[in-house]
């Protein structure tokens, strides 16, 4: 190759090169700022339908005594630890956890000042702000020992292959609590319950909550990482059956009204701490019988927790499954005589049923009453609701171990869904009124107008900009806006306005009684 050709070469490759990180660039502009994966929005129109589902949510449960209770979406890892379970997979694989670094102490500062940089989270592990593990308070005392013999620095230089050491145990400290974004809210209810000391409230204290909760779970239809939960819990001294039964009704009752069909509901008993465990060991026996048949995970429940075998879809698991003991046959005579009693007071309301010795809750906290309600048109994530008794839930968490509870947690995404696809519950919603205006003098006019016709409860969409008449009128077309209204000099001479309903170009003028009185008959 000779210097030309070289050349010509060089300036080849250099605009490929060129395009291709043009390229790059474009492609990485493209996907910045997406939704993180297994989140969303939520846009309309659907999010009217968000609205009018926990709007109608809010008014049935309020008809029952409920009031809202507004939790955080951070709480302290320990709390769903505790509650949910060390060994779910909710929280050893599903949490969003993080350590919350403590707002009182300083960034780190340069090396010469780390000492004292040191000292300083000693003193902040005593007085609480920084949590005093026992890594955190081994790390501390290395750190004052390694110190000794490095600091200061200057003096010390042939020590430096231990200041990488030292580094690098500084940035083992945990400098604040770990946190999690809540995975559910029944443990939220109860710490806040707890923590305000409710017991002291006169009869059952009824609360209900509605908002995101986090879960790092595989995405998939009707399955997301941030999804929406409209729950609900009675905490008091009292187990009776008629509670268990009242919070089934309320949640009955709001399907209807929101016209939910298809909507089935499975209900257990899952015994107490006085006839469960027994059960469990028959079930763990039977299922030892049947171990080499089953599959992996099935397997390892049969050690961790052979109720959650009784959850497993797996189709050549079903028929094993179905010869297994049933807890039903092993119930106390409380709980049997508990559980007979639910049922009557749901046959009391009229409220159909079927019966599910599979519904187990794995935790032992949660006894007697399970159940969940499945809807339609959502394929295997079908289940819109679960809820159940969980008695002991209180006093775990420090609470008085008299308090009892049950309560439910409605998937809100599902439930929408579900109403989208039997083509329920979307609202006509949309734009009232388009008011054009044309001058300085009618957008005055228009500014006035339109304030009172929203007063009056009209949608209306003011032009921000002056428009030409046929533009504005085009763009009322787009909007679908049911009328126009239309203010310009020769309006404001005759103090009257134009009015054109859209959909046929009827066309009248009219002052602005008339006006208001004939857009109410349009609404009507
Ligand atoms: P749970 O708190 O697991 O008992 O769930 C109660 C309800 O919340 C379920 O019946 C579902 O409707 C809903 N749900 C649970 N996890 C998810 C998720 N990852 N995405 C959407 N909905 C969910």
């Amino acid at each position: 190759m000779n210097e030309h050709d070289q050349e010509k070469a060089r300036a080849i490759e250099e605009s490929r090169r060129l395009r291709q990180e043009k390229k790059a660039a474009a492609i990485e502009r493209s996907h910045q700022f997406r939704a993180i994966k297994g989140l969303r929005d939520i846009l309309p129109p659907e999010s009217a339908q968000w609205s009018r589902v926990e709007q109608t949510a809010r008014e049935v449960f309020g008809t029952f005594g409920f009031a809202e209770i507004r939790l955080p979406v951070l709480e302290a890892t320990n709390l769903f630890a505790r509650s949910v379970g060390q060994e779910t997979d909710i929280v050893s694989k599903e949490m969003y956890t993080f350590i919350d670094r403590t707002t009182e102490l300083r960034p780190e500062p340069p090396i010469g000042e780390m000492p004292s940089y040191v000292e300083e989270i000693g003193r902040l592990m005593e007085s609480g702000s920084i949590p005093g593990t026992e890594p955190n308070r081994a790390t501390f005392k290395y750190l004052i020992a390694l110190g000794k013999e490095i600091f200061p620095i200057e003096e010390k230089l042939s020590e430096l292959g231990k200041l990488t050491e030292y580094l690098f145990q500084l940035h083992g400290f945990q400098l604040g609590d770990s946190v999690s974004l809540r995975p559910e809210a029944t443990a939220s209810v109860v710490r806040a319950y707890i923590q305000h000391g409710m017991q002291t409230l006169p009869g059952n204290v009824k609360l209900y909550y509605m908002g995101p909760m986090f879960r790092r779970e595989r995405p998939q239809k009707g399955r997301y990482r941030q999804f929406y939960q409209i729950g609900a819990e009675v905490l008091g001294t009292s187990d009776a059956p008629g509670i268990d039964a009242e919070v089934i009704e309320m949640l009955m009752r709001l399907f209807e009204r929101l016209k939910l069909k298809g909507a089935v509901l499975n209900i257990n008993s899952i015994g107490d701490k006085n006839c469960r465990p027994a059960y469990v060991e028959t079930l763990r026996a039977e299922l030892q019988k049947v171990r080499e048949q089953l599959g992996a995970d099935s397997q390892r429940r049969i050690e961790t927790n052979p109720l959650r075998v009784l959850d497993s879809k797996l189709e050549h698991e079903q028929a094993i499954i179905e010869k297994l003991p049933r807890i039903a046959d092993h119930l106390c005579d409380a709980c049997r005589a508990h559980y007979a009693e639910v049922k009557r007071q749901l046959d009391l309301r009229g409220i159909a049923y079927q019966e599910n010795w599979r519904l187990v809750r794995g935790l032992d906290y949660y006894m007697r009453t399970t159940f969940e309600i499945t809807a339609t048109g959502l394929g295997s994530q079908n289940a819109v609701c679960g809820g159940g008794r969980y008695d002991g839930l209180v006093e775990l968490l420090g609470g008085p171990a008299t308090t009892k509870g049950i309560g439910f947690a409605i998937g809100t995404d599902r439930l929408v869904l579900s109403l989208q696809e039997m083509g329920e519950g979307a609202t006509p919603g949309g734009l009232d009124i388009y008011l054009a205006w044309f001058g300085p003098a009618a957008q005055s006019a228009a500014i006035g107008l339109a304030r009172r016709l929203r007063d009056a409860g009209f949608v209306v969409e003011l032009p921000a900009v002056e428009m030409k008449f046929g533009k504005s009128l085009g763009l009322a077309d787009r909007l679908k806006a049911r009328n126009a209204v239309i203010v310009g000099d020769e309006e404001l001479a005759a103090g009257t306005f134009t009015v054109k309903r859209l959909s046929d170009g009827t066309q009248k003028k009219l002052n602005e009684s008339e006006l208001f009185e004939y857009l109410r008959g349009e609404r009507a």
